[in-house]
């Protein structure tokens, strides 16, 4: 098959583009490296079905010839990169999805979303299954993010029921491992980084907030499956394994071996206090399940960071103390409050 990844250098993307070339498909990778990095692709540039293109997917996804399917992943994730970017963000989740289905439209293809948990929102039913229509605030900070992947979804579905267009949506929950950029300000690679650095772990609130790690080579087999299927989804990818955001920091200074402190910050705005995915659905529809463990992915995890001292101590200053731009964002009028730890 002949497959668009959009957002494919970008960390889940770069090893989505992988495990295609790896199979035998051909790989067109479009990206505009905003949070993504050459260096996740260098290796495939040789190959002879991999091809990258740098564009910007909001204003056109230079693709003429047919494709069998498009991969729709280009988005900031972390959420300092979103705060950074929000009007860019709106424009992909928004723009760039449309671009992605028009592309999906011209060759008959199939268009999968990478969507998120962060359409529920703090959610007010636990564990999140499916057809929980999520508790999002609709103006607070993070709706930039929430509400772009909302309208995401909410496109491709008129897509699948105007024009019969071949679509699956994936609700993908917190995904970590090798290839996260350790200045990134998502809570696995600030702490680990944090370890390696022998700098105090910064918690925000009181770290009693869960959520549920998946390693990515689980996730990626997850969202093959949903490209090879003709399921429309939703379908949450995540693991269900929940722990709070304190034993996360306990288990990193564990496998790091770290004597480094703990310090609490204010919690973020509209920061979801529970999020565990219900993954009977895509046990059942994609015979999917993730069984890499929270210790071996994290492991992995550390090594890759071990690997690059350089940008590893590079990041110090940036998740020092939290201060990750719009890490914390302050409340403004009703919007929310900020707790403090
Ligand atoms: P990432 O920031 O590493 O990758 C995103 C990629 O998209 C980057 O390479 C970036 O340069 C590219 N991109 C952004 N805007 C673009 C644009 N306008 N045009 C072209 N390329 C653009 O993030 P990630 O963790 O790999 O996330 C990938 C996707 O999965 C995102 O859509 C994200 O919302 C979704 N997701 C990820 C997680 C997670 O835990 N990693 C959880 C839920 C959803
Ligand atoms: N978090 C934290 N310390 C950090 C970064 C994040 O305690 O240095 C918390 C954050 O407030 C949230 C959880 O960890 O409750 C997961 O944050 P992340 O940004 O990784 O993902 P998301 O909030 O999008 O799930």
């Amino acid at each position: 098959m002949r497959i668009v990844v959009t957002g494919g250098a970008g960390f889940l993307g770069s090893h989505l583009c992988d495990a295609l070339i790896n199979r035998g498909d051909s790989v067109i990778c479009v990206d505009n490296l905003s949070t993504g990095r050459r260096e996740n692709i260098e290796h495939l540039m040789s190959h002879d079905e991999f091809e990258f293109i740098m564009a910007d997917v909001s204003e056109e996804i230079p693709v003429t010839v047919p494709v069998d399917a498009v991969a729709h992943l280009a988005s900031p994730a972390s959420p300092p990169d979103y705060h950074r970017m929000p009007l860019e963000t709106l424009a992909v989740g928004s723009r760039g999805t449309e671009q992605g289905l028009a592309l999906a439209q011209r060759s008959g293809a199939r268009f999968v979303l990478a969507s998120t948990s962060e359409v529920y929102g703090d959610p007010q039913v636990h564990p999140q299954t499916e057809d929980y229509w999520g508790h999002v605030n609709p103006i607070g900070p993070r709706s930039i993010y929430d509400e772009a992947k909302r309208f995401a979804e909410a496109l491709t579905s008129a897509h699948r029921r105007t024009s019969q267009a071949n679509t699956g949506i994936v609700r993908i929950f917190n995904t970590y491992g090798p290839r996260m950029r350790p200045h990134d300000g998502r809570v696995v690679t600030s702490f680990i980084s944090q370890a390696l650095n022998g700098d105090p772990l910064t918690i925000y609130g009181d770290g009693s907030q869960t959520r549920s790690f998946c390693y990515v080579d689980d996730l990626i087999r997850g969202i093959v499956a949903m490209i090879d299927s003709t399921d429309p989804g939703p379908v949450n990818l995540g693991n269900p394994h929940e722990r709070t955001v304190g034993e996360l920091a306990e288990l990193v200074l564990q496998l790091t071996k770290a004597d480094s402190t703990i310090e609490y910050h204010p919690l973020p705005v509209d920061d979801p206090a529970r999020r565990r995915p219900l993954i009977t659905r895509a046990q059942q529809v994609l015979g999917w399940e993730p069984v890499v463990s929270d210790e071996d992915g994290l492991r992995r995890t550390v090594q890759y960071f071990q690997g690059r001292p350089e940008e590893v101590e590079a990041a110090r200053e940036a998740i020092a103390g939290g201060q990750l731009d719009g890490a914390v964002v302050p409340a403004q009028g009703t919007a929310g409050v900020v707790q403090a730890a």
